[in-house]
């Protein structure tokens, strides 16, 4: 298989077949289906309701003979198109440069060592290595393979993950879903560990067959928007039925066609608002590059409005909360414990005698070599200054540093008990199992050749202990024994120590079997320091001073859990461990969230619950999530929240916003973004209807004194179409795209959220848009008769009664019974 692929499984590829297989091949890409062309966005322009009114009323205008009105609205027309399809295409193309950067990085071998490349780069022959959470970047045949299974749902269908091996297979025209030593691109890990040496790229992969099925970064309408371009639909056949009914008031005032299709289009300009889809799009899109520079990476647009409206946070603590820098800080064995610095100094631990049992502290010796031992973790020496970088899980590498420096060599390990067998680590279960050969048969008083290592959380090894390594050997686990550990266990937690427990079992075999886990001898446990992020204090009380509910979620224990939510200030009604909520109902865990914000020892199971039993509360709830299984809980959340560092491949194609610094910090501060936006939006929409009620009023009101007392205005329209697209240009145009750009208003974190089902106009807005209309309205059609005013009630009607004009006249001063207006026509006619 390797060869007839030019490859080594052990040691991947050379930089030159790399370049040779590129060539063959072509890269790891498939062809987009593509976004929007831009054609379509530009025919979109042109073709929304509003337009085609406008495009409708320069129609018009021009039949009427007025060139210049029916120029000016076209001209208008195709700025605002033009507005809109730039800033839709640059939206369109950030979403693309979003894309790009969310694409996976895959870890391979090549040239005997490990690196990390994106996927797109990996070649034909790459032997690239699958963990759980991965998504497979290219179609492989597996070669290794430790518990792999792989949901295959983008291809088959089947949503019920399939195990892998990596023996040949019997057939070799099996279908898809049963060629189980196959990885196919696009599916995903969702649990243990392989390898695969790649069969195809791109194109040429299965999916490449059924292409455009990862389109990923969602390019959906939001709901503001959705709401907004139903206004804008509204307000422009509104404006219609207000056209009409100017158009009907003035052919019963007896004006000419003329004057009255000249007030119909006029009015319905001012009704129209043309610059709203511009400037919608401009500020969700502007919004998602500041949260970028803040380090939040939107994936779906919608997320960038639902954010302004996030009522609860639910945090993991790992990472999030904290730096996930873990550091052991003591070994705690039979009875007693010792801190790491004091190993160091006192150098009791050491591999060199044949078994631990001889060295000056046995029990301290194994528990740090079995933590050792059963690790994915490495330690690696940078040539540059030799100094030691660590590669894996933080959990992991803490403890390779531990018995690195308490002077155990951790090569020497490694090749004295080589791993044979292994469970990995899910946080189901909260630990892990590998199987070693053992250097001698009897070993440490082992009575036969293999060594079962299990390593997790407390509980989980108490539930299979059955003894208790003292300092020379195995005792049996009593009540004695247990409530000591749990007392050990508790003290460090409380210190707000992450606290792994180690055990072991003699094996007899290499492979792991369902009872490898049973029967144990617990060794030791180790406290493991994860400080808090000094930066996360601060954005927990601006959350509070933003009525929004910090809540941590963690796999970690209940006392390690309340004592790092003690340090942060979230404040919290006691902590409810995922063995409470299995057996609380949906009811209960509603009224227990009023109060409780801290969830301790859950399983990704429990998110779920949690997301939902919020929801139910009417809350609108951001979810983070790293694991495989944390995709159902981030769909469920309004905004599912992935950690780009950490984060599983998995777990990011589910989430709305990637967080690419994991930090809880960022997500406050996508939250303001999204604040600062609604207001912008918000505040937009507001000014550009105001001008609009304003525009109506002084189009309806005007004619009204004239009708009243059979008067005829100085002009049939209060405000020429030429006039009104000259104001809508200034106003929803210019201004519009300033208001939409506006920063952050001083208290906008220190009021309560946004009601997401208020609409734009909630909170009294639409009652303060209305004042200011009319406002608007009122000083326009004062201005205009006190201007007018002369003319208007003590003016006189035209003098001729074949006069063209008929219009009022100013009474000239020095004419007081002037009978002719200043027309110069009117004039003509009557001397
Ligand atoms: P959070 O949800 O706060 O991020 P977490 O996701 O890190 O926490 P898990 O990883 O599920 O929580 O860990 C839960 C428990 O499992 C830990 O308290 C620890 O006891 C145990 N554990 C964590 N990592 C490992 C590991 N690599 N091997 C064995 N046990 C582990």
């Amino acid at each position: 298989m390797a060869a007839s692929l030019r490859t080594d499984a052990s040691a991947g590829l050379d930089p030159s077949a790399v370049i040779d297989s590129r060539e063959a091949y072509g890269p790891n890409v498939l062809t987009e289906a593509a976004g929007t062309p831009p054609w379509k966005i530009l025919w979109e322009q042109f073709t929304a309701t509003m337009v085609l009114i406008l495009i409708a009323a320069a129609g018009l205008s021009a039949y009427l003979g007025k060139a210049l009105e029916a120029v000016a609205i076209m001209a208008i027309v195709v700025l605002f198109g033009l507005l809109g399809f730039f800033q839709e295409y640059r939206a369109e193309r950030a979403i693309a440069a979003l894309r790009a950067m969310s694409t996976p990085l895959v870890t391979v071998r090549r040239s005997g060592g490990l690196t990390e490349i994106p996927a797109e780069q990996v070649v034909v022959g790459d032997v690239v290595t699958l963990d759980a959470g991965a998504v497979v970047p290219a179609d492989m045949r597996v070669v290794e393979c430790a518990g792999l299974r792989i949901q295959e749902a983008a291809l088959t269908g089947e949503s019920e993950p399939v195990d892998k091996v990596s023996q040949p297979l019997a057939s070799a025209e099996l279908p898809l879903g049963d060629r189980v030593n196959m990885a196919y691109m696009g599916t995903s890990v969702t649990y243990g560990r392989g390898a695969g040496i790649v069969t195809a790229v791109g194109m040429g992969t299965e999916l490449g067959r059924v292409a455009g099925l990862i389109q990923d970064v969602a390019q959906t309408q939001t709901p503001l928007q959705r709401r907004l371009e139903r206004l804008g639909r509204l307000l422009a056949l509104f404006g219609l039925g207000v056209a009409t009914l100017v158009g009907a008031l003035g052919l019963a005032g007896g004006k000419s066609l003329d004057d009255v299709l000249l007030t119909a289009i006029s009015t319905l300009v001012a009704v129209v608002p043309e610059g709203l889809p511009a400037v919608v799009t401009l500020t969700l899109a502007m919004g998602s590059q500041r949260m970028l520079r803040r380090n939040a990476l939107i994936r779906k647009l919608p997320a960038v409005e639902t954010l302004g409206s996030v009522t609860v946070i639910c945090s993991d603590k790992t990472g999030t909360l904290t730096e996930n820098r873990m550091t052991v800080t003591c070994v705690d064995v039979a009875g007693r414990r010792i801190t790491v610095e004091e190993l160091v100094e006192n150098g009791h631990v050491s591999l060199a005698p044949t078994s631990p049992i001889d060295a000056p502290s046995p029990a301290v010796t194994l528990t740090l070599m079995a933590g050792a031992l059963c690790n994915d973790g490495t330690i690696k020496t940078r040539p540059e200054d030799g100094r030691a970088i660590t590669f894996g899980d933080p959990t992991e590498t803490a403890l390779l540093v531990a018995a690195s420096r308490s002077g155990i060599d951790l090569d020497e390990l490694a090749d004295r008990f080589p791993r044979v067998g292994e469970i990995p680590f899910d946080s189901e279960r909260k630990r892990m199992t590998t199987v070693h050969l053992l250097p001698e048969p009897g070993w440490s008083g082992l009575s036969s050749g293999y060594v079962a290592i299990v390593k997790g959380a407390v509980d989980s090894l108490l539930l299979h202990t059955t003894r208790v390594w003292l300092e020379l050997g195995p005792v049996d686990f009593d009540d004695r024994w247990e409530a000591r550990i749990l007392a050990a266990n508790d003290d460090l937690a409380e210190n707000g120590m992450r606290v792994l427990g180690v055990a072991m079992r003699s094996a007899d075999r290499a492979d792991v079997d369902d009872d490898i886990e049973d029967e144990l001898t617990f060794l030791g446990l180790v406290g493991i320091m994860d400080p808090p992020r000094e930066e996360v204090a601060v954005a927990v009380q601006r959350c509070l001073a933003a009525g929004i509910r910090p809540i941590m979620i963690t796999g970690d224990h209940p006392k390690t859990a309340l004592a790092i939510a003690r340090q942060l200030g979230i404040p919290s009604a006691g902590v409810v461990t995922g063995t409470e909520l299995d057996r609380i109902d949906r009811e209960e865990l509603v009224s227990m969230l009023a109060d409780v914000s801290v969830f301790a020892r859950v399983s990704p199971e429990h998110k779920l619950q949690i997301v939902e039993a919020f929801g139910s509360r009417g809350e609108v709830v951001a979810m983070t999530g790293d694991g495989v299984n944390d995709a159902p809980a981030l769909k469920q959340a309004d905004i599912g929240v992935a950690m780009g560092i950490t984060g599983t491949d998995v777990s990011k194609e589910a989430a709305d916003m990637v967080l690419r610094d994991d930090n809880f910090a960022t997500i406050v501060a996508a939250v303001e973004e999204g604040r600062v936006i609604y207001d912008n939006l918000r505040r937009f929409v507001s000014y550009a209807v105001a001008g609009n009620i304003g525009k109506v009023m002084a189009m309806l009101v005007w004619p009204l004194p004239f009708l009243a007392t059979g008067a005829v205005p100085l002009d049939p329209v209060a405000l020429l179409p030429l006039q009104l697209l000259w104001l809508n240009l200034m106003t929803d145009g210019l201004l519009g795209l300033s208001l939409g750009a506006e920063p952050a208003e001083p208290g906008v974190m220190n009021r309560r959220p946004v009601d997401p089902k208020g609409g734009v106009f909630a909170d009294g807005l639409g009652r303060h848009t209305i004042i200011t209309g009319m406002a608007i309205g009122t000083i326009a059609l004062g201005v205009a008769f006190w201007y007018h005013g002369s003319a208007t009630p003590h003016g006189r009607r035209c003098c001729s009664p074949r006069s063209p004009c008929s219009r009022w006249f100013k009474r000239s001063p020095s004419d007081p019974t002037n009978r002719r207006c200043s027309d110069r026509r009117c004039s003509t006619i009557d001397s």
